[in-house]
């Protein structure tokens, strides 16, 4: 199975000069490493940049990603500040992350709310990195299964309303599984918790629709160029969902070769 290793840069780095700094450290780094077969690299930047990164990447092996869109369309009303999922397909990236803690925690973004993002997405062609996980509360209550079934009804819901976007979906949602408590903090679950989880994930989307088999699932949370190769080696973690470590080329690209 394919794995993915994703960067979500948040809000850096802080400018343009910068950010194609770190596109070129990556560009010229990509180049030179044969072991990268197997891992789709992709990056997610923040939207002031995504035109111009995903003009840059155009030709390479790495895709782009923005770290979120509207819930609105634009044909249905005026939403100042906000950008839809068919401008972001414009833009040039092909997938974008949803439903981020940080967006969930930060812009209360909820089940509603998830669900027409999900929806306009997948209308636009865009693929989905749908963000899950728990609280540090809700993993010390040993509740993290349960609000992981309850973040998942979010495509259940979907499938249910619109039947028509089952078609290709196994290849246009990826789930990323990244506990609250582990983002940007140097803590991380055991393997061997992440595996159970993932397993847990892929039986319950397996159980949604057949065709929602085997699924891929990435972990998200402090994953490092030191820690990336026990991940790697659980057949359950598909791959990564990369914050800070992905603003060097040199600890994305060992995460990225580590799987
Ligand atoms: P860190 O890798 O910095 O913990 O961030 C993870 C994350 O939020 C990726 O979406």
């Amino acid at each position: 199975m394919q794995a993915w290793v994703i960067g979500n840069w948040k809000q850096n780095p802080a400018t343009s000069h910068d950010v194609k700094a770190l596109l070129d450290d990556l560009l010229t780094a990509v180049s030179t490493k044969a072991q990268l077969d197997g891992c789709q690299l992709m990056v997610a930047p923040s939207l002031i940049h995504l035109t111009a990164v995903s003009e840059r990447i155009k030709g390479s092996s790495i895709l782009s990603a923005a770290q979120d869109i509207s819930a609105h369309s634009a044909s249905i009303g005026a939403y100042t500040g906000d950008c839809s999922a068919q401008q972001i397909a414009d833009a040039g990236a092909t997938w974008t992350i949803l439903g981020h803690s940080e967006r969930r925690q930060y812009h209360q973004e909820s089940h509603d709310c998830l669900l027409q993002k999900m929806t306009h997405a997948l209308t636009q062609n865009l693929g989905v990195i749908f963000c899950i996980g728990e609280t540090q509360a809700q993993y010390d209550a040993k509740q993290t299964l349960a609000v992981i079934d309850a973040q998942l009804s979010v495509i259940t819901d979907l499938l249910t309303q619109q039947p028509e976007l089952m078609a290709g979906l196994s290849e246009r949602l990826i789930v990323a599984y990244e506990p609250v408590w582990a983002i940007g903090t140097g803590k991380v679950p055991t393997v061997a918790e992440v595996s159970a989880t993932h397993q847990h994930i892929k039986q319950t989307l397996a159980s949604f629709n057949t065709a929602l088999e085997n699924m891929t699932v990435l972990y998200g949370g402090s994953v490092n160029a030191d820690n990336a190769d026990s991940f790697a080696a659980d057949s359950m973690i598909d791959g990564a969902l990369v914050g800070g470590a992905s603003l060097k080329a040199e600890s994305f690209l060992a995460i990225a070769q580590a799987f």
